[in-house]
C-alpha cells in the first residue's frame, strides 16, 4: 500500500514538473511558404508575441515553402508530437483536401488543433507598368488581352490561387499562373513585371499599395475596409462581381497525438499573445482582425475547419482544379 503511495506521488510529481517545464527549449513553428510573405509575418509576429508566455524560450519559425503550403503541413503532420514543431498555417488547411489527389496528411486526423490566429482580406494588385489606374480599366485591359495575361500565385493551396481561382471564374477568363514558393517571391515579381497580376493578403500588400509600389485594384471582401491605404479600394461584388467574398484565416496547429499538457500552455501561450497590444497593433495596421473570442479553442477551430473544407471543396471541384 505504502509502495503504491510513493510510486503515485512519484509519478505526479514528475508529471507536474513536467507541466511546470513546458517548454524547455525553443519552439519552431513551420511556416510552409516563404520568409517575408504573409503567412510569415503573421507568424513572426505572433512567434514575439507568444514568447512573453513561453519561460522565456525562443519560438523560431522555420519556412518550408513549396506545394501551396503542403509540403510544410506534411512536415508538422510527422513530426514528433511533443510540442516543440507547431504548424502557422491559413485557409489552405481546408481548401487542399478537395485541389489534391494525394493530400500526404489527413487534414482533420493528423493534427492537434490549437486555435484560430486571425482574419485577413486579400487585394487585387498588378505590375507598376500596368495599363490600367482602376478596376474598370482593368476589366478591359483583361478582355484585350486574354491568353496573354499572368497571374501569381503560391501554389495549388495557398490562398492566392483560391483568389485567383475564383477571379477568374468571375471573369470568365483563363489565365496562365505563376506558381511560386510564397508570395514574397511573387511580389518581387509583380514589382520587377514579370508577372502581371496577383490576388494576396492585405498583410502582404498594404506597405507596397500605400508606397503606390504597385497597381491596387480591389478588395475581395464584400464590404470596403478601414485601414487607411486601403480605403480607397472597391469590393470586387460593387464592381460587378457577384457575390466575391474572399477573406482568409490563420489556425496553429500541433502534430497528432501532442501531450494536452503542452497544448493547454500552446493554446494559452496564443490567448495571451492575441491580446497582446503590440501584436494587434501591428496586426490592424495590415488590415487584419485578431480573433478575440471563443474561436481560440482546438475543438471550436477543428470544427470550424471542417465547415470551410464543406464549403470550399464543392466551389473548387466545380472549377475543376486538382493537383496529385
Ligand atoms: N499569401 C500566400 C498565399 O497565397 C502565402 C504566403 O506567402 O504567405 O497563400
Amino acid at each position: 500500500m505504502q509502495k503504491t503511495v510513493i510510486a503515485l506521488a512519484t509519478a505526479l510529481l514528475a508529471t507536474g514538473s513536467a507541466l511546470a517545464a513546458y517548454p524547455e527549449k525553443p519552439v519552431t513553428i513551420v511556416v510552409p511558404f516563404s520568409a517575408g510573405g504573409p503567412t510569415d509575418k503573421v507568424a513572426r509576429d505572433l512567434a514575439e508575441a507568444m514568447r512573453k508566455s513561453m519561460n522565456g524560450q525562443p519560438v523560431i519559425i522555420e519556412n518550408v515553402g513549396g506545394a501551396g503550403g503542403t509540403l510544410g503541413a506534411a512536415k508538422v503532420a510527422k513530426a514528433a508530437p511533443d510540442g516543440y514543431t507547431l504548424l502557422l498555417h491559413h485557409i489552405g488547411m481546408a481548401t487542399s483536401p478537395a485541389l489534391y489527389r494525394n493530400l500526404p496528411y489527413k487534414t482533420l486526423d493528423d493534427f492537434e488543433y490549437v486555435g484560430m490566429v486571425n482574419e485577413v482580406p486579400m487585394t487585387l494588385i498588378g505590375r507598376p507598368s500596368l495599363p490600367a489606374a482602376n478596376f474598370a480599366e482593368l476589366r478591359t485591359w483583361i478582355n484585350a488581352n486574354k491568353g496573354k495575361i499572368n497571374l501569381a500565385n503560391a501554389g495549388l493551396g495557398a490562398a492566392s490561387h483560391l483568389c485567383g481561382l475564383l477571379f477568374q471564374q468571375a471573369m470568365g477568363v483563363d489565365m496562365t499562373t505563376v506558381p511560386y514558393k510564397g508570395t514574397a517571391p511573387a511580389m518581387n515579381d509583380i514589382l520587377g513585371g514579370q508577372v502581371d497580376i496577383m490576388c494576396d493578403q492585405t498583410t502582404n500588400t498594404t506597405g507596397q499599395i500605400a508606397a503606390g509600389a504597385v497597381k491596387a485594384y480591389a478588395v475581395t471582401t464584400s464590404k470596403p475596409l478601414s485601414t487607411p491605404a486601403l480605403a480607397k479600394l472597391p469590393t470586387l461584388e460593387s464592381q460587378g462581381l457577384k457575390g466575391f467574398n474572399v477573406s482568409i484565416w490563420h489556425g496553429l496547429y500541433a502534430p497528432k497525438g501532442t501531450p494536452k499538457a503542452a497544448l493547454d500552455a500552446i493554446n494559452a501561450a496564443l490567448k495571451t499573445a492575441l491580446k497582446d497590444a503590440e501584436f494587434i497593433k501591428r496586426e490592424e495596421a495590415l488590415g487584419a482582425v485578431v480573433v478575440t473570442d471563443g474561436r481560440i479553442n482546438g475543438a471550436e477551430h477543428k470544427k470550424f475547419v471542417e465547415a470551410e473544407i464543406n464549403k470550399w471543396g464543392p466551389v473548387i471541384k466545380a472549377a475543376g482544379q486538382y493537383a496529385d
